[in-house]
């Protein structure tokens, strides 16, 4: 008997040395807009890594779980932070009773069907999706990271977990650490370049149909998750075809500001940045990406895409929109009209889809150079990714990806914060 008790002991501790290796914080990574997840395109080519795995690379290297949410890839980051609570903590999305009245005339359901994440595999009789991490709460803390629009998406979570409009009032403490990689905390120009360079094109989503030429190919198993907005998608139609069968849709008007669209301009920014605040008790890192060079030419500074940046951003990067000469690219694009915000010449560094000056952190934050120990509140500044478009960054520039040793430094940090 001592045998098998000293056994099940021995098991017990095993089990429980294995428990403590996972148990520490995980990491979730939040895409960008346009982001996809890892079913789409039979996993061939991932968001996060391209023809590389950065969840699984991170997972080695740091032994601590990854996961890899899928949010609204067109919607608000006030729809994509609801949407991003849900399915970590379990449940069903509640955009609110109060946005979704705002917003009840292009559409907005509070509580549409579709949206669920079940937080125990054995109690699932609808056969939701698992939810990423249902224990989350304050003994069980999370790291959170962001590329691009994911960046504002978990700032956005931040604020509602302080505020109560997800769980109970004052949890911002849930999230150890908020990491922006790429991210346009005060907008970028891009929309109004792309605007002003294809009026008929309404959308962004639009123009990125053009762009990646995505309509052609059916079943790619893009998900645009709309439900909210009363638009589900078949998963036999293609990107085109969902795009030309509902774009009629009042979410898809300019005029819509419940949308990534608007959350990506500079206004859209200010407008987010005037009510999402930085958390005094979360850690804040941010990554910055430039793409263009520039070149001084009869007294004046021109910026030029580099030779060797991804060729759908290269088009919009430069002085000019190429074949479009004419129209301004984000390299020379100013803003100043009144009662908007002015986008000047520190704005034309670019990384091919968001101005460099806006990467660092919100407009009203502080933000510091990282040196030595991060601080809480502040916009610890990691480093800025010199010569890596916006693509790059998270690993679709080759394999191995340059990005690598940036995710290496960052786990470094976030291992001395658990
Ligand atoms: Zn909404």
């Amino acid at each position: 008997m001592k045998t098998i008790a000293r056994l099940l002991l021995a098991a017990c501790l095993a089990a429980a040395g294995g428990a403590q290796a996972a148990s520490k914080p995980p990491l979730v990574l939040v895409h960008g807009f346009l982001g996809f997840d890892r079913s789409t395109m039979g996993g061939s080519f991932l968001y996060w890594g391209g023809f590389n795995d950065i969840a699984q690379y991170i997972r080695a290297g740091s032994g601590r779980d990854v996961f890899t949410a899928g949010v609204g890839p067109v919607s608000s980051n006030w729809d994509r932070a609801i949407e991003l609570y849900y399915q970590i903590k379990g449940g069903c999305a509640d955009y609110g009773e109060r946005h979704a009245a705002q917003h009840a005339g292009a559409g907005h359901i509070q509580k549409p069907l579709g949206k669920c994440w079940a937080a125990d595999p054995t109690n699932n009789p609808n056969n939701y999706p698992l939810a990423l991490y249902p224990q989350w709460d304050a003994n069980h803390p999370i790291h959170l990271l962001g590329h691009s629009q994911g960046g504002q998406t978990i700032r956005t979570l931040i604020q509602m977990l302080d505020q109560g409009t997800v769980g109970q009032a004052g949890a911002s403490h849930w999230v150890i650490s908020a990491t922006s990689i790429a991210t346009p905390h005060n907008g970028t120009t891009l929309r109004d370049v792309v605007v002003g360079w294809l009026p008929d094109t309404s959308t962004l989503a639009g123009l990125a149909v053009q762009a990646t030429g995505a309509g052609g190919s059916g079943g790619s198993g893009f998900k645009f998750r709309l439900e909210q907005y009363g638009m589900a998608a078949s998963t036999a139609e293609s990107f085109k075809e969902f795009f030309d069968r509902t774009r009629s849709h009042p979410f898809w008007n300019l005029a819509n500001h419940d949308s990534a669209q608007w959350d990506l301009t500079p206004d859209g920014a200010r407008e987010l940045n005037s009510w999402v605040k930085t958390s005094p008790s979360v850690y804040y890192f941010s990554v910055s990406a430039q793409a263009t060079e520039s070149l001084t030419l009869f007294g004046k500074e021109f910026q030029y895409p580099r030779a060797d940046m991804s060729l759908i951003l290269k088009n919009t990067a430069g002085e000019w929109v190429v074949p479009s000469f004419g129209q301004r690219g984000m390299g020379s694009f100013q803003q100043t009209a009144a009662g908007r915000v002015p986008t000047d010449e520190r704005w034309f560094p670019n990384d091919g889809v968001v101005n460099t000056i806006s990467m660092a952190g919100p407009e009203g934050s502080r933000i510091q150079a990282l040196d030595g120990k991060p601080a809480k509140g502040v916009w610890n500044h990691l480093e800025l990714m010199k010569g890596a478009d916006h693509f790059d960054v998270i690993g679709w520039d080759g394999k191995p990806s340059a990005s690598l040793k940036m995710y290496d430094r960052l786990m470094a940090i976030l291992a001395g914060l658990d």
